[in-house]
């Protein structure tokens, strides 16, 4: 027997950019959190935003939270990968920790908008994934944004007329997941994660494994 066939295969590839887009309250954050509970080897994009903290976030693990001028200095000295205007707000993704992973061949995840998906699409080409999750109904929509109680009338007001300008860019995503049920909306992004992570083109270890697999004799 050869010795070898006991010894799990590792096969190396590039990282992963996972991005997840969608209306405020279709559910993207909640599937993002589950993603990361059960897969430890994704990591989150922690990005920067100019919007003021909510009660229930945590400065550096939701966001880091910093001023207008902060945000400029960032962008103009192109520390950000990307970065749009959304609600009112400016929001980023910081490049250094997005270079590194990438480098090391690690998985990314990124909860931002179409603007943003856009960019990283334009740079990233075939590095990144991207999910757009759309809510069941528009009724649905709004009162999962009443339900969550974070923001004020006016905000939630601001946050569902936005919301159809971003659902018009479901086209531009690689999937679309309609989130009616949470559990199978996040069994879906799973399955599409666990699918990308072995495509062939991401696995530039295959060439070396596939050459010392016909060196192999067979045993006959
Ligand atoms: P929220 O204020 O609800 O946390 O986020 C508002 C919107 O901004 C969401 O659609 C979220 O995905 C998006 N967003 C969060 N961070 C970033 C970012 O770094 N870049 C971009 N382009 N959008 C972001």
């Amino acid at each position: 027997m050869n010795p070898a066939a006991s010894t799990p295969v590792k096969i190396a590839r590039r990282g992963l950019m996972l991005v997840l887009s969608s209306p405020s309250g279709a559910g993207k954050s909640t599937i993002a959190r589950n993603l990361m509970e059960d897969d430890h080897s994704l990591e989150i994009s922690v990005s920067v935003t100019t919007r003021s903290k909510r009660p229930s976030e945590i400065a550096g693990k939701h966001y880091h939270f910093i001023t207008v001028p902060q945000f400029e200095r960032m962008r103009d000295a192109g520390d950000l990968l990307e970065w749009a205007e959304v609600h009112g707000n400016f929001y980023g993704t910081p490049r250094e920790p997005v270079e590194q992973a990438m480098a090391e061949g690690r998985d990314m995840l990124f909860d931002i908008d179409w603007q943003g998906a856009l960019q990283l699409q334009e740079k990233m080409k075939a590095d990144v994934v991207s999910i757009f999750v759309l809510p069941p109904s528009m009724t649905e929509l709004q009162s999962r944004l009443h339900r969550r109680a974070e923001d004020s009338e006016e905000v939630i007001r601001t946050r569902l007329l936005n919301s159809r300008a971003e659902i018009e860019h479901w086209r531009e995503y690689d999937y679309v997941i309609v989130n009616d049920d949470l559990d199978e909306a996040f069994g879906h992004v799973s399955c599409i994660v666990k699918a990308e992570r072995i495509r062939r083109d991401r696995r530039h270890g295959l060439f070396d494994f596939v050459r010392e697999l016909l060196t192999e004799e067979p045993n006959l």
